[in-house]
């Protein structure tokens, strides 16, 4: 185990989405910095000319930033490095770690058939060749890797994992275009940025025992190693698009907020005790490697929707007020003067049965609705019976007497007047409910008619009232 001051990273690749997975990754190694008081870094492996576009990039910073880890230092860009790796691979060539392969595309796949056939990895005719054979033509550079004998990763979470030498080829480090490969390119920056810890998905282990053949031959010290297993769908499958929202950005749009993310991805794969429910700071103080768990993680939606009701219920309602509005605008509605305000007084009454800030918006919308309202058809017949009629004029004296207007003296407001008109509340609340909403989701009444404001409550009253006079 390394004694250097911790530095962790995530390497994603910028593929234009920023997948869950490598939002758990990097709130992992995220956790462990900080729990370390070390550094938590971004590298963008952006070695695929193609996929690796200015916009795919700005993407995981995006995301990274939702979720609220940044990286400490400026990110690291792999391509640019490109010099630097080949640097190191004349390095390798130099010590005899590594050799030139002039082996053509026709002669490799020659060999990757025989080698198929006997059982057996690639091996290069010209690993140890004398110099003065070699030929005049582009040669790829192979690491020497040792024959026989083992590598062992030893990983935090697996526990040591060996590799028979003898199965692995001998890796090229640079292409004969003079590129240089992935698993050499991660193993020079990684040494370069001083990454003590690897915490990355299980897809990468077999790459790990690479790796450390790299590290050995250029006699750097080698990372702790820590695999995490991948999230599954909750049936157990690879997460994959039948199981809904993949990327970072999906559960934004969905109304999923970034504390939630982290609380529930660091639940996944890691854990404290029965622990469903905990803050960035006990996650911090918490978090050890050591604990994550070897076994796939299942992504539970009920979990994370409670979770994202728990903390809507303890947002401050200015920020919430800032995201409903956002999601209103992107449905077209109209946010006028002062609704801002409106909303945000209402936030508080609606927000407990709220299980994503789409929800939320869905929920303040009655409020924003301009007299007079348009009501359900079932409300206007029913107001036409003189009777009830009569009962909402009286309804109306009584809500006009109240003064504080407020949810705890219009639920006495409401209780003595069906108590005085000697029946439920039942005979009267739900037109009083539909009158207050137009049929629009709404609070009890008394919340309603606290978000609403005593003249836009009575207003909606009285314009029920003239409807049916
Ligand atoms: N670029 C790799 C990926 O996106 C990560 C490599 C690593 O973490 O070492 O899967």
């Amino acid at each position: 185990m390394t004694s250097r001051p911790v530095r962790t990273r995530i390497a994603p690749s910028p593929t234009g989405m920023m997948h869950i997975g490598t939002a758990r990754t990097a709130l992992f190694n995220w956790l462990y910095a900080r729990h370390t008081g070390g550094q938590f870094l971004v590298r963008i492996e952006d070695t695929d000319r193609e996929r690796s576009t200015e916009a795919n990039v700005e993407v995981i910073f995006d995301g990274l930033k939702w979720l609220g880890m940044e990286s400490d230092e400026p990110p690291v860009f792999q391509f640019a490095r490109a010099d630097r790796h080949r640097e190191a691979v004349a390095e390798m060539l130099e010590k005899g770690q590594a050799y030139r392969d002039y082996m053509t595309a026709e002669e490799l796949e020659a060999e990757r058939e025989l080698a198929r056939a006997e059982g057996r990895v690639v091996r290069s005719p010209w690993r140890d060749a004398d110099p003065a054979t070699w030929p005049d033509r582009p040669y790829a550079v192979r690491l020497k890797s040792p024959l026989d004998g083992e590598t062992i990763v030893v990983d935090a979470v697996k526990g040591d994992v060996t590799f028979q030498n003898a199965g692995l080829d001998d890796l090229i480090l640079l292409r004969s275009d003079g590129n240089p490969t992935y698993n050499l390119a991660v193993v020079v920056d990684d040494h370069d940025m001083g990454i003590t810890h690897v915490i990355r998905g299980d897809d990468h282990l077999n790459n790990a025992a690479r790796q450390t053949v790299i590290y050995k031959a250029l006699d750097w010290e080698v990372p702790v190693w820590a695999h995490l297993p991948l999230i599954h769908g909750p049936d157990g499958a690879k997460l994959s698009k039948r199981h809904g929202a993949q990327a970072v950005s999906e559960f934004d749009d969905m109304g999923y907020l970034p504390e939630t993310l982290r609380n529930y991805l660091a639940k996944l794969g890691w854990g404290h005790g029965d622990d469903e429910i905990f803050s960035d700071a006990q996650a911090i103080d918490w978090f050890d490697i050591k604990d994550v768990v070897s076994a796939p993680a299942r992504l539970d939606w009920a979990k994370l929707n409670h979770l994202n009701n728990h903390y809507i219920r303890l947002a401050d309602p200015v920020r919430l007020t800032a995201l409903v509005v956002k999601i209103l605008k992107s449905r077209d509605v109209t946010v006028r003067q002062g609704d801002e305000a409106l909303i945000a007084r209402t936030i508080p009454l609606v927000r407990d049965g709220a299980k994503t800030t789409l929800e939320l918006a869905d929920a303040v919308m009655f409020v924003l609705k301009i007299r007079p309202l348009e009501l359900p058809e079932r409300t206007v017949t029913q107001l036409a019976d003189a009777d009830l009629r009569a009962r909402f004029v009286r309804l109306r004296a009584a809500l006009s007497d109240v003064t504080d207007w407020g949810v705890p003296a219009l639920e006495e407001a409401l209780r003595r007047f069906a108590e005085s008109e000697g029946v439920g509340m039942g005979k009267f609340g739900p037109q009083l409910r539909a009158i207050l909403s137009g049929g629009a989701p709404a609070p009890d009444l008394a919340g309603a008619m606290t978000a609403l404001g005593r003249d836009e409550s009575l207003g909606r009253v009285d314009d029920a009232l003239s409807l049916v006079a």
